[in-house]
């Protein structure tokens, strides 16, 4: 434990951890046996050493991506990734309407907002039947994810995670086990054999950044402080579910009426708005950070690409015959 937060905190470490990403040998994990790991801090690149990249940000609602993963999105897309938003639920069954159509509608339209002020291109909806996903078969999930990691050249996803420990929301758990099995079957060249006949390769995503809600292998911190204001912003498009939206401005205009008010909300509905999802809404982000010697963090199950460490091998130790 000592060892790993003195590592966490060293900036050789995170240097090295740049350049030398953690590896996972093929197929076969990293080979360790323990839940202690190294954690790396991913800091903030120079440049634009991702270009050419996508990532796909993949969620059963919407209000996941933007609240566990929304810094780390930015930073990638700063950093030269393109990208697109998958929601995987109609997002019928949570958030304020008159009628559930209202809702599914209302959520559509924050979903989209959500995507434009992430800088992701496109907001792609699967409209699987909200909290139900567990009855609908997984097989179908995964299939169209790999038709779309396929066309989309997908490399890197971010998503729950599927080893996380009481995760209770059905929605949470079918759609992370759906995309962890497409990511490497979409890489597969027997799988879906149909996708080539009509032009496509096989490719899956190699780098993949798991969320969780509750207790998970945490070996990656992305340091997300440079983006926090506009993670802010993103999660006030959630206003029809989510625990951001216009709370803010709700909570002042309530404490008004009983003639009070939190010099904390500022003196705009905005104002409001931004310190309350900064200071509550996203208040994780802070402890988490600050749990690293950082300003705002999230934390990630980080899963590598999948190499052979052969080639390297070969290239520094053979010889002549
Ligand atoms: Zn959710």
């Amino acid at each position: 434990m000592e060892r790993r937060h003195f590592l966490s905190g060293s900036a050789l470490f995170a240097a090295q951890a740049q350049t030398q990403p953690q590896r996972e040998y093929e197929a076969g994990g990293d080979g360790s046996t323990s839940y202690t790991v190294d954690t790396v801090v991913e800091r903030p690149l120079q440049g634009r050493p991702h270009q050419g990249k996508v990532l796909a940000a993949i969620q059963p609602h919407c209000d996941d991506v933007p609240i566990f993963a929304g810094g780390t999105v930015l930073k990638l897309l700063a950093e030269g990734y393109t990208g697109v938003l998958i929601t995987m639920s109609n997002d019928s069954m949570a958030g304020t309407g008159a009628s559930i159509g209202e809702i599914v509608a209302a959520n559509e339209r924050d979903t989209r907002e959500v995507a434009r002020r992430l800088g992701l291109k496109e907001a792609i909806f699967l409209n699987y039947p909200n909290h139900n996903m567990d009855g609908w078969p997984i097989l179908e999930m995964r299939a169209r994810l790999v038709f779309l990691f396929r066309v989309l050249q997908v490399d890197t996803v971010l998503c729950y995670d599927p080893s996380a420990l009481y995760e209770r929301n059905p929605d949470h758990y079918v759609t992370a086990r759906a995309v962890e099995s497409a990511c490497w079957m979409a890489a597969s060249e027997w799988d879906y054999p149909e996708h080539f006949r009509a032009g496509l390769k096989p490719h899956g995503p190699r780098d993949r950044y798991y969320f969780a809600r509750g207790p998970q292998l945490v070996n990656r911190v992305v340091d997300i402080a440079p983006y926090i204001d506009q993670k802010v912003f993103v999660n006030m498009a959630n206003v029809t579910q989510g625990p951001a939206g216009n709370l803010g401005a709700e909570l002042r205009r309530s404490l008004a009426a009983q003639g009070r008010k939190l010099p904390l909300l500022g003196d705009t509905d905005d104002d409001a708005n931004r310190a309350y999802t900064k200071r509550f809404a996203l208040a994780r982000d802070q402890i988490r950070g600050r749990a690293r010697g950082l300003a705002f963090a999230e934390y990630f199950h980080y899963v590598p690409p999948d190499e052979s460490e052969v080639p390297a091998y070969v290239a520094q130790n053979s010889v002549p015959l």
